[in-house]
């Protein structure tokens, strides 16, 4: 019997999840539909999607842009929540609590969530021979995918965690919620990454926000260096990873996490663990 999932966002129509799900089914020979769901942006909305699809016999769903802190919202009232979707205050995989349904609570009150962002990138950067173990690190962005990164490095080890955001009062907010994971975490505005006083501070920078969806750049002061950049977007061209190649680092688009988040996703859902290196061969080795 086919078993189907979903990726809800907007927009919704770059998402490789589909390609990469199937690659995953066909590994492990199941017979699954992975589709791409848009959903407008507001809670009514994205309440009607995902109640819809688990009322249609849905197996699981991820969910992106802009819509991880809602899911979180959503399970802390119905299904409940994983240890890393509470510590992170947002959701990127949504499936059904088999216990509470057994003891028979509606399909609505059973939408569980977790979130498999943070340890897709530690696994990623960590198989790209970054060293984690006492690096300082910037966070640029605190929406739903910065939120969902920030315990798992503080795990990894990084030693220092400066959040950079447009609306600087969501980076404190952030820093504030995890001051008890750590008390090396700071927040400030984003500008400042537009001047020289972050030089030389860094030694891994991660762009954690959604502009890479837009054709709008960073505002990134030419004194600004680091060892590694990441870019948590993938499949175009990035000038974030530009500015920093072009001053010696070594850089990483965001596919490789894309694709171990999705594989932590896809054992939650059906049991089966995935070999990620082959599956990376088998989409055609881009990470
Ligand atoms: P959210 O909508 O939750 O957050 C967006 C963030 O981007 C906010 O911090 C927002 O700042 C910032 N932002 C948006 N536009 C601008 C702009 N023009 N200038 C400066 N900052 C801006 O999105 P997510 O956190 O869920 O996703 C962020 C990105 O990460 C997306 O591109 C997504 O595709 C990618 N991602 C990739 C994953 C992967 O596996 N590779 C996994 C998860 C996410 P403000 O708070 O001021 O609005």
């Amino acid at each position: 019997m086919t078993q189907h999932f979903v990726v809800i966002g907007s927009p919704i129509v770059h998402s490789k999840s589909p390609q990469i799900h199937q690659v995953f089914a066909t590994q492990v020979s199941l017979d699954i539909s992975y589709q791409r769901q848009y959903c407008p942006d507001d809670e009514g909305s994205f309440t009607a999607v995902i109640e819809a699809f688990f009322h249609g016999g849905g197996a699981g769903a991820n969910v992106t842009v802009p819509f991880k802190q809602m899911a979180y919202a959503y399970c802390q009232v119905h299904g409940g929540l994983s240890e890393h979707a509470k510590i992170a205050g947002a959701v990127n995989t949504l499936l059904l609590n088999r216990a509470l349904l057994d003891n028979g609570a509606p399909i609505v009150d059973a939408i569980y969530g977790d979130n498999t962002d943070g340890r897709g990138l530690v696994t990623h950067i960590s198989s790209l021979g970054w060293v984690l173990t006492g690096a300082r690190v910037a966070i640029i962005g605190a929406g739903g995918a910065a939120r969902g990164v920030i315990l798992p490095l503080i795990e990894a080890g990084i030693t220092q965690l400066t959040v950079a955001n447009r609306t600087v009062s969501k980076a404190q907010t952030l820093a504030t919620e995890l001051s008890a994971a750590s008390d090396k975490i700071s927040a400030c505005d984003i500008e400042i990454c537009a001047t020289s006083d972050l030089r030389g501070t860094f030694d891994i920078i991660i762009n954690a926000t959604s502009i890479g969806l837009t054709d709008a750049t960073l505002p990134l002061s030419t004194d600004l260096q680091t060892r590694y950049a990441y870019d948590m977007m993938y499949g175009r061209a990035l000038p974030f990873l530009e500015h920093f190649a072009a001053r010696g680092a070594q850089t990483s688009e965001g596919y490789g996490m894309l694709i171990h988040q999705a594989a932590l996703s896809f054992e939650r859902w059906t049991g089966h663990t995935i070999n990620v290196e082959q599956a990376i061969l088998a989409l055609g080795n881009k990470s």
